[in-house]
Formats: C-alpha cells, sequence, structure tokens
C-alpha cells in the first residue's frame, strides 16, 4: 500500500472522464474515488488501482484482478508514481533561453510561441540546408516510436536517433531477418512463454525480473513460472539475486556470446538432439550451419569464453531436451558491439534448432495486433531515405518500420560536419547526453546547434543545453492507445491504453499532443488533425473504439496462436526460418554466426590488457529506475543513492579496496570515481557499472554527468560498432580499477593478473 502527501498545483484536476471503480464521500465531505489505470513508470504494463481525494492521487496499489501483475507492482510504482507526478522539479510551461547555452537563464513562453518558433527554424534549416539536417529523437520505446517516424517521414528526414540500436532493436532486427521477414501479423520478437510451465530457463544475459523489456512484466510472471521447479541455466558474467538459485552458471567472458552459442549448437546438432521435424521441414541451411559449428568444438569454446567445457555441454544439453525450454534474451547480447547481431541471432537459431520456438513455454511470437501505425515509410523520399547518418554502412538500420540514423554517426555529423551538418535536433523523451556513447563529445555535438529542442518532464543535462524546453506528461497525466511494446499476458496480448490520465498539471502535454501540435505548425494538418482522430484512425483495423479502450478493465485480450509457421511459413525470402540468412548474404555479410573477438579484449589488445586488466560491462539494470530517470524521486533514491562499481571480492581485495571504498574506473576514454560494492557472484575478471547516471541535485548544466556516467567511458567509434546494425560497445570494453582516496589507503598491491 502507498500513500503520499500531496501538494495543490496549479492546474485541471480531475482531468478524467473516467468512470470510477468506487467512490464515496468522506466524513469530511471531501470525494474519495477509485480508478483502474495502467502504471507507465517503465514500458511495461502493470495494472494499477489509484485513489484520488478531491482530484488529487493520493494511492497507487496493484490491481489484483489484472492478468499479469496480480497485483504486484515494482519499487517504481506506488508512493514514487505519485512523487513523481507532483515533484516540485517537474518542468510545467514552455521555457526559451534568453542566455547563453547552457547558462541556464530561462524565460516563460505560450506553447502557441514555442511552435511558431521551432516550425520556423525547423523549416528555415530545411529550406538552407535539406530536410536531412533536422534530426528528431526518441528515447525508450514508450509509445512515441511511431508519431515520431510519421513527423520525420512526413518533413523529410530519414535522421531519427533511438536507443534501440542497442536496446531490443537488435532482437527485433534479428527476428525479422531470420523468421518474421514480411509477416506483419506477428510481434517483433519471440519472448520467453513464462505463462506455460517452462521445464527449463535460460537467463542469458537478461534479468528479466528486474529489467522488463519488450512489454513482458518479468516480476511476477518469472517468479511464478520458478515455482514449478524449472531447470535454471544463467549464462552471465554476473549472476544478481534476482537470477535466483542457478542450477548451472556460466560466467562468461563479455563479448564471447556467439562462441558459445555456436559452442551449444555444436553439442545440439553432433549429439542428434535438435528438433528433426522442425529442421527439415521449416529450415534454410542447416548443412552450411553445421559446417560452421564445426569450427567451434567444445575445447575452442572454452579457450574462447573462459566457461569449462564440460559445464558447457550439460547446459546445451538441459535446453535442447527438457522441453520446453525459454531463452530469455536481452541487453546482454543488444550492447556487445561487433559481436550483437551474430550473437543475438545464434541465440534465436537455438530456439528454433531446438524446438522451443513458437510453442507453449519456449519462445513465442505474440500476435500484432491490428493497428494503423501510420509512420508514412512512402512520404520518405528514395534520395532522403538514402541520406541516413550510418544506413550506408549498417545496412539493418534501414529496415522498416524501425528503420533509425546511427546516433553516434549523427553526434560526429553534427560535431564535425561529416557528410553533411546535422543543425537542428528535436528531442522528446531522451536524455541523450547521458544515454548514448561519448558524453564529452555529445555535449559539444549539442552546443554547436542551431536549434535544440526538448520536450521532458525534468530540466536534464540535455535539455540544459536547450534553445526551448517543453513540458511533458508522465503517467497518470497520458492517455493514449498503446501502440507499441504491448503487455504480454498469459496466452494473450493485452491491447490496452498507455496509462490513463487522471490529472492535468501546469501546461504539460503528452508525446502525442506536442507531436501532433508541431505537425500542425508545420503544415502537416491533414496527417495531424486532431489526437481525437489522430487515435481512432490508430485504432480503425483493430474495430475498437479509444472510449471503449479506455473503459476496459485490462484493455483487449488478443489470443496466442502456437506453431503459426505450421500454417503460414515464415516470411524470409525462403519462407523458411532462415539458419543461413539470405539476407546477409545480399546485404554483404556473413550469412552464419561467428565469434568476432571484441575491438579491445585480452585477446585483440594483449598490450593494453596488461593496462587495463579487467574487463568492463556498462549498461547494468536497477530496479529503482529506468535508464536515467527518476534520480530525484526521493523514494526511489533512498533504495540506491550512487551509482555502485560492482566486481568480485577476491578482485578488490587484490587491489587494496574494500567494500564501500571509492575507486577510479579508468579506461583509455576516460574515468569515473564510483563506490565499490564486492560479492563473489561476479567474474572475477568482470567489473560492472549501472547506466543512466546524473545527479538531479547537482548544478547544471552538467549535473555530474562527467563524474557518474557510464557513456562517459564507453566507446563510439563506428568502426568499433556491430557491422549490421551499428550497435555500439557497452560492454567487454578494457579498465582498470584503482582506489580513489589514495591518501586515506594503504598502497594497492598490483592489479589482478591476466587470465
Ligand atoms: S514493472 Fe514497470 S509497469 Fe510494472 S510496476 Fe514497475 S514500473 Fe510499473
Amino acid at each position: 500500500m502507498s500513500a503520499v502527501a500531496t501538494p495543490a498545483r496549479e492546474g485541471k484536476s480531475p482531468a478524467s472522464d473516467l468512470k470510477p471503480i468506487s467512490e464515496q464521500r468522506l466524513p469530511g465531505g471531501e470525494l474519495k474515488q477509485e480508478f483502474r489505470a495502467v502504471c507507465r513508470m517503465c514500458h511495461g504494463g502493470c495494472g494499477t488501482i489509484v485513489e484520488m481525494v478531491d482530484g488529487v492521487i493520493t494511492k497507487v496499489t496493484g490491481d489484483p484482478d489484472n492478468p499479469i501483475n496480480f497485483g504486484a507492482l515494482c519499487s517504481k510504482a506506488g508512493v514514487a508514481s505519485i512523487e513523481n507526478v507532483y515533484h516540485p522539479d517537474r518542468l510545467d510551461y514552455p521555457l526559451m533561453r534568453t542566455g547563453e547555452r547552457g547558462e541556464g537563464t530561462w524565460t516563460r513562453i505560450s506553447w502557441d510561441e514555442a511552435l511558431d518558433t521551432i516550425a520556423k527554424k525547423l523549416n528555415a534549416v530545411k529550406a538552407e540546408h535539406g530536410a536531412e539536417a533536422v534530426a528528431f529523437a526518441r528515447g525508450t520505446g514508450i509509445n512515441n516510436t511511431h508519431i515520431i517516424s510519421r513527423l520525420a517521414n512526413l518533413f523529410g528526414t530519414p535522421n531519427v536517433t533511438a536507443i534501440a540500436y542497442f536496446c531490443y532493436g537488435p532482437r527485433v532486427a534479428v527476428s525479422k531477418v531470420t523468421a518474421n521477414g514480411t509477416h506483419k501479423m506477428w510481434d517483433t520478437t519471440p519472448v520467453p512463454d513464462f505463462f506455460s510451465n517452462p521445464k527449463c530457463i535460460v537467463q542469458w544475459g537478461s534479468q528479466k525480473r528486474t529489467s522488463n523489456d519488450h512489454g513482458l512484466i518479468g516480476h511476477g510472471p518469472m517468479k511464478q513460472a520458478f515455482e514449478n521447479n524449472p531447470m535454471n541455466i544463467v549464462v552471465d558474467p554476473r549472476k544478481p539475486k534476482a537470477a535466483g538459485h542457478a542450477d548451472i552458471w556460466l560466467p562468461l567472458r563479455p563479448g564471447t556470446d556467439a562462441a558459445m552459442a555456436l559452442g551449444w549448437m555444436n553439442v545440439i546438432i553432433n549429439e542428434g538432439l535438435y528438433d528433426k521435424e522442425f529442421v527439415e521441414k521449416y529450415c534454410h541451411g542447416f548443412e552450411e550451419l553445421k559446417a560452421r559449428v564445426a569450427e567451434y568444438p567444445l575445447e575452442r569454446v572454452a579457450e574462447i569464453t573462459w566457461c569449462d567445457a564440460e559445464m558447457i555441454a550439460k547446459a546445451a544439453r538441459a535446453y535442447a531436451t527438457m522441453r520446453p525450454a525459454c531463452l530469455v534474451w536481452g541487453n546482454g547480447t543488444d550492447q556487445l558491439g561487433n559481436n550483437t547481431f551474430q550473437a543475438t541471432r545464434a541465440l534465436m537459431m537455438l530456439m528454433g534448432l531446438s524446438g522451443n520456438l513458437d510453442v507453449p513455454g519456449g519462445n513465442v511470437f505474440y500476435p500484432a495486433p491490428k493497428l494503423n501505425y501510420g509512420e508514412l515509410w512512402d512520404k520518405l523520399l528514395p534520395e532522403q531515405a538514402a541520406k541516413r547518418l550510418g544506413g550506408d554502412k549498417f545496412k539493418a538500420l534501414n529496415m522498416t518500420p524501425y528503420a533509425y540514423a546511427h546516433p553516434p554517426s549523427v553526434y560526429r555529423a553534427m560535431k564535425f560536419g561529416e557528410p553533411y551538418k546535422v543543425r537542428a535536433y528535436v528531442v522528446t523523451g531522451n536524455n541523450v547526453v547521458t544515454c548514448f556513447p561519448n558524453t564529452k563529445l555529445i555535449t559539444e555535438a549539442l552546443k554547436g546547434l542551431d536549434l535544440l529542442v526538448v520536450h521532458d518532464t525534468y530540466m536534464t543535462p540535455t535539455a540544459e543545453l536547450a534553445d526551448i524546453v517543453l513540458p511533458a506528461a508522465s503517467n497518470l497525466e497520458r492517455d493514449e492507445p498503446r501502440l507499441h511494446l504491448l503487455t504480454k499476458g498469459p496466452k494473450s496480448l493485452y491491447l490496452d491504453t498507455s496509462s490513463q490520465k487522471l490529472v492535468s498539471l501546469g501546461e504539460r502535454r503528452s508525446d502525442w499532443e506536442w507531436i501532433i501540435a508541431l505537425g500542425q505548425k508545420l503544415g502537416f494538418k491533414e496527417y495531424f488533425p486532431s489526437m481525437e482522430e489522430f487515435v481512432e484512425d490508430a485504432l480503425r483495423p483493430s474495430g475498437a473504439k479509444w472510449e471503449q479502450l479506455r473503459q476496459m478493465d485490462h484493455g483487449m485480450e488478443i489470443p496466442v496462436e502456437y506453431r503459426k509457421y505450421e500454417k503460414v511459413g515464415f516470411g524470409t525470402p525462403t519462407g523458411k526460418f532462415e539458419l543461413y540468412s539470405t539476407m546477409m548474404k545480399e546485404w554483404g555479410y556473413d550469412p552464419l554466426p561467428e565469434h568476432v573477438e571484441p575491438p579491445e579484449s585480452p585477446v585483440s589488445t594483449p598490450e593494453r590488457w596488461k593496462e587495463y586488466p579487467l574487463i568492463l560491462n556498462t549498461g547494468a539494470k536497477q530496479p529503482m529506475y529506468w535508464h536515467s530517470q527518476y534520480r530525484q524521486v526521493k523514494s526511489l533514491r533512498s533504495l540506491n543513492t550512487e551509482p555502485l562499481c560492482e566486481m568480485h571480492t577476491d578482485t578488490a581485495k587484490s587491489l587494496g579496496i574494500t567494500q564501500g571504498d571509492y575507486a577510479w574506473v579508468d579506461t583509455v576514454r576516460g574515468r569515473l570515481r564510483m563506490k565499490v560494492t564486492t560479492n563473489t557472484q561476479v567474474h572475477p575478471k568482470v567489473v560492472t557499472i549501472p547506466h543512466g547516471w546524473w545527479l538531479p541535485e547537482r548544478p547544471g548544466p552538467d549535473h555530474g554527468v562527467f563524474e557518474v556516467c557510464s557513456n562517459v567511458v564507453v566507446d563510439d567509434d563506428p568502426a568499433n560498432c556491430d557491422v549490421v546494425l551499428g550497435s555500439s560497445p557497452l560492454k567487454g570494453l578494457l579498465c582498470k580499477v584503482y582506489v580513489a582516496d589514495a591518501a586515506k589507503k594503504p598502497a594497492p598491491k598490483p592489479a589482478a593478473s591476466a587470465a
């Protein structure tokens, strides 16, 4: 149960015409109401009951009748979500910069003036330098994906940056290349079916109980799946408590996932454990794959991955024989840099080979709801699409409906003008300074823009550098049908709303509201008629009406069908599940998975390894935060006050570091000072740090990013990105760690020696 004292604030409240599920007059005469809503503190979709007294939110609890979270909520919901809505630092009005960029002097302007100014400047940049000189940005898939692409396509720019290129996007692109192809009725990627009693769960670089992606809520369903005692295999250099008691733990060397998966396939194929019927009837390229996996005998795989050969074989046998088995995948392989696409593809191939694809308890393609996503890709002229930054090199970035520019290439184009200069940037819900690699370069690039617009909930390090800052509505302040990352429940997909608009404070606008208004100002009224018409148009193919959806308890249920390929085949060029990818072959990439050494590693840069003898993984998720969000929400910050560098107890000891010491995490690109936490659940050669950190309480414009943000030390060089999709290496970097306050500590012993 969660309750919080809430301050009064200017603005309409309640804004909702939703029907309450209960209503009563309190002894003092106040009106107490309860509403069903959807928590959107992340892009999950947990059901909530929101209590309001005289229009003020007083309590948020889990909805016990919700079929997905069964009343359970994570720490971000409840008190924290109320704090977030009423937080005194929230942006309430549009602001225009009056002093130097980043100086922090602003004047309040009206939405109309803001939109007029933005539209005029964007059109001026377009007229003088071409539409491609304007870039758009979005953050996580929090429901603005399609509408931002629509505006960018109409405007004529191919340059939309999104975090997707190293978060979820690799799994979507791999699924498209390997299975979905042109199919439109399958949701983007196959997700673990926790609801159908898997006998074996493989957590491969993903902790679904604390990080809920692609609409799959892990904390309830995965916990429930573990109650049936499935075999639990963890493939990860780190095994946090949330991973549960592992039957097999393979703490692999970061960046070697493709080799590990090829080793599993070697065992599965050579021991005849694969699903022969699936391979014969539905796969393309089995013989070619067989030849490739022969290059990965377990001795070689053990040497590459630093794991025990017999344990690798045991895990592979369990996964292939304890059917149904599901494989939990995620950022662990999304963020491997040059190994991303092939490693991710190898995991998907494991699902097919082992007979666990699209079966109950395996990895399932949920149905894609019938919706009009409305990106209007046909409005982007081919000559403009050809100017997509990074699209010439990273071919998979051009695949619709998720075609994006390559963020590191965009920031370099902003700063250096190569191959052309990006001059204006419209950022919706993305703290780009903290979320993309090379914080320093991005900061400098943003400072050189002709126009930077940021629509966000707080004054972030990115917003501090803007010309115009716009106040964004958050959860409980917005209402639209959810078009993206729909919630995956027991054997059904749930088409619901993105939250429920129960209050409306200041002049905050949702992403959809502001993009529609900007679209109108830019002359695209025909395509952005009004919020209502836009919503009804998006929903039309589904047969639902917005009002119907808003009043539904848990959204519209769309049942899952299993083994769809038996009826319709796969959507690839061959119509088969492509072990050998014809699309990759055509693009000029290796059509089969292969291990490639990370750009810096004990093997590829042995000299650097001598000086930087530890492997750094960044991007670790913390359940109380959502990427760069919520560090100013007290109830959440009290759970984790600062970023922690996690390392093995023995490694720390050898470096003269004890739990709670501050240490430098040093790379060839820069260093960060962090408090150290030690345990024995991380590989002794691996150090991990969380991502998204900034310190809202510190003065702007930086708010401490250069002290605490992991992207200060992450490599943004396009040459070191994944060759197919351009994913940056957030993991598998080299570092050294040493005591920060050396004067207070005895001299450290020599660093741990190379393995
Ligand atoms: S997992 Fe996401 S949707 Fe569910 S309670 Fe937590 S923040 Fe809300």
